[in-house]
Formats: structure tokens, C-alpha cells, sequence
């Protein structure tokens, strides 16, 4: 692949990334939100566990906790955290700290935030 075709797929991922987040900060929970398609993405932080699943917001509303957590319908630990898909291979990727992207999604590397060079 010539260097340019490789600028022509990162430029074209990163329109993608960014759309999707874009969609995704539109549709963003809020206090009442209620037209979340997809709905709410989460991931087990039990280290034996790691599974990745997304709740509708009514299953959300149902599960939730006190403490902002569903159950991870896998291992049944109250272990799990908010996650956001990854436009690129679907999977639930963890935001950084304040819920911000991080830069490459850890399952495909594809660039997910727009930041940096
Ligand atoms: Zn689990
Ligand atoms: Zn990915």
C-alpha cells in the first residue's frame, strides 16, 4: 500500500470515528433520554470475566443500582462499568477518565478520538 492510500484510510477513519461519536454524544444518557437505539454499552471489569454487553434503557432503568451499575448478565458481578462502541470492530471499549474517548480502540487499534498528531 502506497503512503497515500494509507493518509486516504486514516482520513476516512477518522470521519468515522468522529460522525459516530458525534452520534453517540447526541444521544448520550441524560437524565430522562429515551431514543437510544442501541442503548447503554457496558463491560465486566471481573478480570475472569471481561464480557461485553449493552442493557435497552428500560433494562438499564430496571437494573441499576444505587452505585450507577447494572449486573453483568455473564458472571452476575456488580463489577461493570460504561463503555461506548467502537464504530469500527462494534466491540465495547472503557472512556478514559471524565468519559473521554481514548485515542485507538484496545481491540481493532483503529484511531477512535480525533486528539493528538
Ligand atoms: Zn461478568
Ligand atoms: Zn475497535
Amino acid at each position: 500500500m502506497s503512503g497515500q492510500n494509507i493518509k486516504l484510510v486514516v482520513a476516512l477513519a477518522l470521519l468515522g470515528a468522529s460522525g459516530a461519536l458525534f452520534v453517540r454524544w447526541l444521544t448520550a444518557p441524560r437524565d430522562d433520554g429515551e431514543d437510544l437505539p442501541e442503548g447503554i454499552f457496558w463491560i465486566c471489569r471481573n478480570p475472569d470475566c471481561g464480557h461485553e454487553f449493552n442493557t435497552s434503557l428500560k433494562q438499564t432503568k430496571e437494573q441499576l443500582n444505587a452505585d450507577g451499575r447494572v449486573p453483568c448478565p455473564k458472571c452476575d458481578q456488580r463489577l461493570t462499568t460504561l463503555g461506548f462502541a467502537c464504530p469500527h470492530c462494534k466491540r465495547v471499549y472503557e472512556p478514559e477518565g471524565h468519559g473521554t474517548t481514548p485515542e485507538f480502540c484496545p481491540h481493532c487499534k483503529e484511531r477512535l478520538s480525533v486528539r493528538g498528531p
